[in-house]
């Protein structure tokens, strides 16, 4: 047994003690205790015991102060005294003392070991700020709130989750600022060719957008109903990877059977806004940029694609192989036998035909099909104009002998997560920067990219 082991032993014996004594005289305790009691009880022990220690850890985490340091202004601070100062923890409010500056000609005070460590007298510390933005892009603020206490045992206001979660996004938006100024200079994009950085050989990207509501800030817009809505922009890039048969769903293992590749998306980043689609294209190139997309051999954007969106695909990146996703396309076929049709042979005969068409990549005949169809049928003469629209990005006979993925739902999927998972709870309602920053943090959290935006204010160790 190492010092470690037989030191907590010895902490987890006079734990005991400690809650045996307190706990059980609490008047809410059970009678006789159960479990589920004494565990909550010494959770919450020991949550106080780590406000303790960090109190100490803090308060310790200094040199006997100078007497005078330099101040920013170039005047000079003097040492005044230990200042208390409070900080909201993973273990709850914690108050520690830290040595003080004043007394320098520009009326500024200073706290070294604050800026030494990124503390914030009066907010969240970054570790808490982790776990209440984790709860806010998952869950409406208000039911975060009662959530978080079931795992905090402490209370953390609604208002303090949506600012953590806010922060988040801004720190996110601050960063896609910053690609998009390298990828748009010259000089940084020149040494971008030479990134010592691993290049995917095959990269994939997908645009969409979702409708989210927006409250108007004036009582007077209230009745207009359309105003409500915008969309928010979703793109996301990603990887393809071969799904292992052992995890085939019955769809997926169809799609084996039939000695086809069986493929999933990988390492998906994701970037959204609330913009126009010009700004949007900015951040599609900026965001490209950032996993090299502009660099990889090959590109294939798979969407189910209003004009706009394969108009910046082409403005951005003319090389890209565009594909119209397969289950769009093939959807599209199934209403319009459903609309044109009866239930009944002949229906199902008609789509098995054009599906048959499509897969093959015989975008010619499907467009005959429907135009058959024709004029009493709306949908059908609807169907005519999308196949002819994207005749030269539905080359599925092509694409699957290329391996491509031709239909992953990749950024419906993200669409879903993003926008109508957190941003559609039933009776929300945002402000523009509020749905902003909340779908910037989720996409964030979605894409793995968490962590780094996460401890960006907290970049030193917090270590003596
Ligand atoms: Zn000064």
């Amino acid at each position: 047994m190492n010092d470690t082991t037989e030191l907590i032993q010895t902490i987890a014996r006079q734990v005991m003690t400690l809650a045996q004594a307190t706990l059980s005289q609490q008047p809410e305790a059970p009678a006789p205790l159960n479990l589920a009691w004494i565990e909550t009880s010494l959770r919450d022990l020991l949550r106080q015991i780590g406000a303790e220690a960090l109190s100490h850890w803090l308060s310790a985490a200094q040199h006997t102060p100078e007497a005078e340091r330099p101040c920013d202004c170039g005047g000079t601070l003097r040492y005044q005294r230990y200042r208390p100062a409070t900080l909201l923890s993973v273990f709850g409010r914690v108050t520690y003392k830290r040595a003080y500056y004043a007394g320098c000609v520009c009326g500024r005070g200073c706290a070294p070991l604050d800026e030494q460590y990124a503390l914030q007298p009066g907010q969240v510390s970054a570790g808490l700020s982790e776990l209440l933005t984790l709860a806010g892009v998952e869950l409406p603020f208000e039911h975060s709130q009662r959530w978080l206490k079931g795992f905090l045992l402490f209370d953390v206001s609604e208002n303090t989750i949506r600012h953590e979660t806010h922060t988040l996004g801004q720190t996110q938006a601050a960063h896609e600022t910053e690609w998009r100024q390298h990828s748009q200079d010259p000089a940084w994009l020149q040494a971008h060719q030479r990134t010592p950085e691993p290049i995917p050989a095959r990269l994939y990207g997908s645009l969409d957008a979702a409708k989210v509501r927006i409250e108007p800030r004036k009582p007077a817009e209230k009745h207009a109903e359309h105003e409500t809505w915008r969309d928010l922009k979703v793109g996301c890039w990603y990887e393809v990877e071969p799904v292992p048969v052992r995890q085939q769903s019955t769809r997926q293992h169809a799609v084996t059977e039939r000695g086809q590749l069986c493929q999933r998306a990988t390492h998906i980043h994701y970037y959204c806004d609330l913009t126009d689609a010009k700004a949007f294209g900015e951040l599609m190139w900026a965001s490209g940029c950032a996993v090299h997309a502009d660099l990889t051999r090959e590109l294939v954007f798979g969407c189910d694609g209003a004009a706009w969106i394969w108009n910046l695909i082409t403005t951005y990146y003319s090389q890209a192989v565009q594909i119209v996703d397969w289950y769009h396309a093939a959807d599209r076929l199934q209403r319009v036998a459903q609309a044109a049709f009866s239930p009944g042979e002949t229906r199902e005969r008609w789509l098995e035909q054009t599906t048959a068409h499509l897969w093959e990549g015989r975008v010619t005949h499907v467009i005959q099909a429907c135009a058959m169809l024709g004029t009493p049928c709306p949908e059908a003469r609807e169907a005519e104009t999308y196949f002819a629209n994207n005749q030269a990005r539905m080359r599925y006979d092509q694409y699957r002998q290329a391996g491509y993925l031709i239909g992953s739902g990749t950024v419906e999927s993200s669409c879903k997560q993003i926008v109508t998972q957190r941003l559609k709870c039933s009776g929300a309602q945002w402000l523009v920067p509020g749905a902003v920053d909340t779908a910037k943090a989720r996409a964030a959290w979605l894409s793995g990219d968490w962590t780094p935006v996460c401890t960006q204010w907290s970049t030193l160790p917090l270590a003596i």
